[in-house]
């Protein structure tokens, strides 16, 4: 057997392809804030996790000019060897400081965050108990460590309560996205707390979708709730709010210090590049000075549910700028975005196995740098669309 036969065998993204409804890898030409620019034609950006537009902020991009200049392009090293500049340092120290938090510790990527926390700390002896819905980087990091890893049902609590009485004394990880990143519903937090303190477990919040969006100050879904103190560990992406690329943990100095000693994914892997860290600590403090910007993006999130629902559509239970148009069907969900990209609407197809069958959905997510009329555009485009799919009467 030829161990490239399922690659020759795998013809479905090239059927797509040649009937023009394939919607990934775009290449994008142009960006200009929200506008971007495919195929020499402009589009309204609602796909993007550039939450408070921070992407092409002119203090965020100077800032990583700059770090070139000082230290070059990249750093050619792990933290754990040659590639530690004072910049990333500086990034830890007022990224606990805003968390709230002991230490914090970056990490190259949100992917590999997950990676250093979760294979690091899960034992063969301990457990690992994710909600069902969780990003598929903490898969892959419980694939990775030696100990059991369980799911409960989605924000179902007496599932969670269920696998947590089920376990008895081992170590205990509950993880779960603090925003989920294709719902835009949050983790229940409020109960999810509590059910962890009673059975001696430590949780861990993924909130790449929380910092910079929830909470009145950005801090996150942990701030939202007001359990911030509670929480174990919370991790973080720059590859978002942040406007940058790499990931964080913010937590107790102990763990963090163990963490950043046996995460292998810290160890064997190059750091973030300097540019990549001053822009992060740029955005930070924009995230800080500037607040108006999650304000807007919240009021933004309120106006687009509440549109969207008038309209007529399905968008679940988000109650976040993530709002999901539910459609169902491989085939009705890819023709709905290839109707809204034909109208200049960049939206983001999720389909099989990203969520079940039968919940297939168009993912928008908003910025604090819409303008109303940017928004007003992206709703009459999808009224009309809508209504030629029969998703709304
Ligand atoms: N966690 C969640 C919830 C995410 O949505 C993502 C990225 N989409 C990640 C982690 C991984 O982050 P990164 O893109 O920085 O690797």
């Amino acid at each position: 057997m030829d161990l490239f036969e399922k690659c020759f065998a795998f013809t479905r993204a090239e059927e797509t392809i040649a009937a023009g409804l394939y919607p990934y890898f775009t290449p994008i030409e142009e960006v200009h804030g929200n506008i971007v620019k495919v195929r020499g034609k402009e589009m309204i950006m609602v796909g993007s996790n550039n939450y408070l537009g921070l992407m092409d902020h002119p203090d965020v991009k100077e800032a990583a000019k700059k770090a070139i200049d000082k230290y070059g392009v990249a750093t050619c090293g792990s933290r754990f060897l040659s590639g530690t500049v004072d910049l990333h340092e500086k990034l830890e120290a007022r990224l606990a400081q805003f968390m709230k938090k002991e230490a914090a510790q970056t990490v190259s990527t949100g992917f590999q965050t997950n990676q250093a926390i979760i294979a690091s700390l899960v034992g063969k002896d301990d457990v690992v108990i994710c909600d069902r819905m969780v990003h598929a980087s903490i898969i892959d990091a419980c694939r990775l460590a030696f100990g059991e890893s369980m799911k409960f049902k989605h924000n179902d609590m007496k599932d969670l309560e269920r696998l947590l009485q089920s376990t008895g004394d081992r170590g205990k990880l509950v993880v779960v996205d603090g925003v989920f990143s294709m719902e835009g519903d949050v983790a229940n937090l409020a109960e999810i707390v509590p059910l962890v303190k009673k059975y001696k477990a430590r949780l861990l919040v993924d909130d790449a979708h929380g910092i910079g969006v929830m909470g009145q100050h950005g801090r996150g879904t942990c701030e939202h709730f007001g359990v911030e103190s509670e929480v174990d560990l919370v991790m973080g992406t720059f590859s978002k709010s942040f406007a940058s690329l790499g990931g964080f943990i913010a937590g107790d100095e102990p763990i963090i210090h163990y963490i950043k000693h046996h995460a292998r994914s810290v160890i064997f892997s190059a750091s973030i590049p300097p540019a990549s860290t001053a822009a992060a600590l740029a955005a930070l403090r924009v995230m800080q000075e500037e607040p108006e910007r999650i304000q807007r993006l919240n009021d933004i999130g309120d106006k687009m549910r509440k549109e969207y629902r008038r309209m007529g559509f399905d968008i679940g239970t988000s109650v976040s700028p993530i709002i999901p148009i539910l459609i169902g069907g491989d085939l009705r969900t890819i023709l709905v975005w290839k109707a809204m990209f034909e109208r200049g609407v960049f939206v983001n197809p999720v389909l099989m196995p990203a969520v079940p069958d039968g919940q297939q959905l168009l993912r928008t997510s908003y910025m604090a740098t819409h303008t109303d009329e940017q928004l007003d555009r992206v709703l009459e485009i999808f009224y009309e669309v809508g209504k030629e799919a029969m998703l709304i009467s």
